[in-house]
């Protein structure tokens, strides 16, 4: 996940991917998780029509084998990790973060705080199938008291600890590997930040320490794990923000944003995490009903072209993309439309034209003729 023209420090694989990448001037995208799990086409037939290749300036990138047209879903991804947002527990499903409806019958589980029932959260699943699939990390993690890891994490309003918290989960109920996410590239990190994550760490490993869990059963839980982690958390997670497919999910949408919770969760992904930054790009990720991402084709893409998506809001000016790109994803933007100064209005109108168009085939055509 980098920019063209990012800074080169930030931009190091690490050594064993680029010996990988030296031997090759194409690698395939990493497995397990096989591409299979985590990616698929429209169809789910056959690979995505991309690669990921060595850039020239940017580090890894992807790139379409063949033309892709505007609008065409490019590939969809399943999250590696992902998390609900926690203001949002009792909103979206645990496991794949759909909104429930009220209309749907949500199954209600809970985690029990320890003699202490009002610390118990209820845990809220979208369907039976959700709630199966989630059994990877649910059943070790409602075994254990979270009291005081959770203390900490809400007043401080952190959301990626939990993230950690539901892979160190998933490992040890043998549903994801240790390793699983070292192919992402990580965030540097201030010794501030460091100090931080050594408390929040220590908290994690009391809590499965008190459980049913010894030292010896997790041998990968330390605090190099922990930061190791972390800091590929940081820099890879996507903030979910679903696309309205109705005028009454538009409304509770709207209304989310301004009281702050628009997003219904965070997610970590593998082949996303490989698509460079443009702050005029010519690729779109979004999330349509839930935390499976999609990959679309914002215009005409030829072979060969590298994909790359915008990681902020392509509509702010010059100076503060450049701001946010440098303090939240460490480095500074050169691509096509920064370093040329000029950005013109219509520039900016063709670009939400394209985001609009891009996701009214499939969500606002039928709700367009119907509701007018
Ligand atoms: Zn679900
Ligand atoms: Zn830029």
């Amino acid at each position: 996940m980098f920019a063209a023209g990012a800074v080169l420090s930030r931009r190091r694989a690490s050594s064993e991917l680029l010996r990988q990448l030296r031997r090759t001037t194409s690698v395939a995208p990493p497995q397990p998780p096989s591409l299979s799990t985590v990616a698929a086409t429209a169809d789910g037939i056959g690979p995505p029509p991309i690669r990921v290749s060595l850039t020239e300036s940017a580090g890894r990138g992807v790139f379409a084998t063949r033309g892709i047209a505007a609008g065409e879903l490019i590939h969809s991804a399943q999250p590696l990790v992902a998390h609900p947002s926690p203001s949002l527990l009792d909103k979206v499903c645990y496991y794949c973060l759909r909104r429930l409806q009220n209309e749907a019958s949500p199954i209600i589980t809970s985690i029990p705080g320890e003699n202490d029932s009002s610390k118990t959260t209820a845990c809220y699943f979208c369907s039976e199938s959700c709630r199966e699939q989630s059994k990877g990390f649910y059943e070790v993690e409602k075994g254990l008291d979270w009291t005081l890891f959770d203390d900490h994490c809400s007043p401080r309003r952190v959301k990626y600890p939990l993230m950690v918290k539901r892979l160190a989960c998933m490992i040890l109920s043998g549903a994801a590997s240790v390793d699983c996410l070292d192919i992402l590239q990580p965030a540097s990190l201030h010794t501030e930040t460091l100090l931080e994550m050594e408390d929040e760490f220590q908290l994690l490993k009391d809590t499965f320490a008190k459980g049913q869990f010894k030292n010896d059963s997790m041998p990968f839980l330390t605090k190099e794990w922990y930061i190791n982690v972390l800091a590929r958390i940081r820099i890879n997670a996507f903030r979910i923000e679903l696309v309205a497919k109705t005028y009454e999910e538009m409304l509770t949408s709207a209304a989310a944003f301004i009281a702050a919770d628009a997003a219904v969760g965070n997610a970590i992904y593998m082949l996303p995490s490989f698509y460079n930054h443009d702050c005029d790009p010519n690729a779109h990720i979004i999330w349509l009903e839930n935390a499976n991402a999609k990959l679309k084709a914002l215009r005409n893409i030829e072979a060969g072209e590298e994909l790359r998506i915008c990681y902020i809001d392509a509509s702010m000016e010059f100076e503060a993309r450049q701001k946010i790109l440098a303090e939240g994803f460490g480095f500074q933007c050169g691509c096509l439309r920064c370093s040329s100064g000029q950005f013109s209005t219509f520039m900016v109108m063709k670009m939400r034209v394209n985001l609009y168009w891009l996701v009214l085939p499939e969500n606002f055509h039928g709700y367009t003729l119907r509701r007018r």
